[in-house]
């Protein structure tokens, strides 16, 4: 049995706190997650190390990796920008205090309502299309922002090897296609029409999409605004906003890639991003920022045998894991086994599935897994979900949201956790009264059945 890691043994502390605390406790809180605060503000320093090279970087977390307003406020705390894709990312992005200058708004379905309101607050806006443009130009008109604006480019450079993750395919629903007919020119044009128009935005794709293919993507927005600034003079686009997509290694506790390793990456690929009188980078790491910063534990309540094959029934299954659930291939997780006082078990290891709580078949967060056989009471705990994981719960079969707890040790090794979401009560039942939200007059409708 080799030894575990730093950060499996930290795993196991914090567990066996957790348990003693009764944040999980076999009647009463079945799941909980947890988000490692120290282990995100490690990431954030990791991540400015990185980008040490280019004063005055905007390190925009991507809201969508994990939207729990705490967990904002943290990453503020830190000095970070966020990105956000929805007003109510947006909403979120305030709440938690992101001055708007630090906030970034992308997404291909803006409204204008959404977009009134960011470009009155001064957040920064990367228009998806022409239209989009066209519709940022009207409000302008009326009512002059001090937003800086972009515009997204799909360098159409391909896909990785998850397609739904991939953003710059040759068909993808994002940014504004270069290669199509007419589109660069076009593009270079409304560069001259739009004053207000100073960045290029790019983000080719999130998990499973290689090094080398990203910084390609962000090369291509390099050039496009070099082409930019050669027409109508130096620094008319001043900064470029390198979107996220750094992936995570699900495999083992390494962080590999680190952030060391693209940058060098983008360097190779883009280096004037970099050079003297370079751009303004702006960067949308969300996985890479918080995944291996936070994972989730479940009780085990039943065990049993079907065709042979050992099946642990658990209580984390597509309500936390809706992605692992639906495309397990391309979203494996890793599964550790507890015993009731949250200590690693050691035995040897049996193949197993481990299912959730849900009613359908589906519902498994591993199959056919080796790790040491399971038994009622039992804990398991699963790695690298702090980001898109139990931030964003499925509703399916009324299962209720987990509580989150965030987790600091502190010197002499004093684990204190805060609440970061309660547990939602299974019991606490929305309803609503049923009464007429509209007295319409009477038109000819067919009859029902
Ligand atoms: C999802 C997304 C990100 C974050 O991607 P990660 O893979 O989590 O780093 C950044 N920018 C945009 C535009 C996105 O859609």
């Amino acid at each position: 049995m080799t030894a575990p890691t730093p950060a499996a043994a930290r795993r196991e502390r914090i567990l066996q706190e957790a348990v003693r605390h009764r944040l999980l406790d076999p009647e009463e809180s079945l799941l909980a997650a947890f988000v490692d605060l120290d282990g995100v503000a490690a990431t954030v320093a990791d991540l400015r190390d990185a980008f040490a090279g280019a004063p005055g970087a905007l390190h925009a977390f991507a809201a969508k990796a994990n939207c729990l307003v705490p967990v904002l406020r943290e990453l503020n705390a830190l000095g970070m920008g966020c990105e956000v894709a929805t007003g109510g990312e947006l909403a979120r992005a305030l709440a938690a205090g992101f001055p708007p200058e630090r906030i970034v708004f992308d997404s291909p379905a803006k409204t204008r309502a959404e977009l009134e309101r960011a470009l009155a607050l001064g957040v920064a806006v990367n228009a998806d299309s022409f239209q989009e443009l066209d519709r940022i130009a009207r409000i302008l008109a009326d009512r002059p922002s001090r937003s800086r604006i972009g515009v997204r480019i799909n360098p159409q450079i391909g896909g990785g090897s998850i397609a739904a993750m991939s953003t710059a395919t040759s068909t993808s629903k994002f940014g504004v296609p270069l290669a199509d007919p007419g589109n660069r020119e076009r593009l270079v044009r409304a560069f001259g029409d739009h004053p207000w128009l100073t960045r290029v935005h790019a983000h080719t794709g999130s998990q499973g999409c290689p090094l080398d293919l990203i910084a390609a993507g962000v090369a291509e927005a390099v050039a496009f605004a070099d082409e930019v600034n050669a027409v109508y003079g130096r620094g008319r686009v001043d900064g470029i906003d390198i979107g996220g997509g750094l992936p995570v290694n699900f495999a083992d506790d390494t962080v590999t890639p680190g952030f060391g390793t693209y940058v060098r990456s983008l360097k190779a690929h883009a280096p004037a991003l970099f050079g003297p009188g370079g751009y303004r980078i702006v960067t949308e790491f969300g996985r890479s920022v918080l995944a291996k910063n936070g994972f989730m534990a479940a009780y085990v309540e039943y065990t049993k045998t079907s065709g042979g094959r050992p099946i642990a029934l658990t209580h984390a299954g597509v309500q936390v894991a809706t992605r692992t659930v639906f495309a397990p291939d391309a979203w494996p997780l890793r599964i550790e086994a507890y015993d009731a006082s949250g200590t690693a078990k050691r035995g040897r290891p049996v193949r197993q599935d481990v299912a959730g709580p849900a009613c359908f078949a589906g519902d498994l967060l591993a199959r056919d897994h080796a790790l040491p056989l399971l038994e009622p009471g039992d804990l398991v705990a699963v790695p690298d979900t702090g980001a898109y994981y139990f931030s964003t719960p499925f509703h399916y079969n009324s299962l209720p949201e987990p509580a989150v707890y965030g987790v600091r040790v502190r010197a002499g090794g004093r684990v204190e956790f805060t609440l970061v979401r309660p547990a939602q009560d299974p019991w606490h039942v929305p309803d609503h009264p049923g009464a007429p939200v509209v007295a319409a007059e009477p038109v000819a409708v067919p009859a029902a059945g």
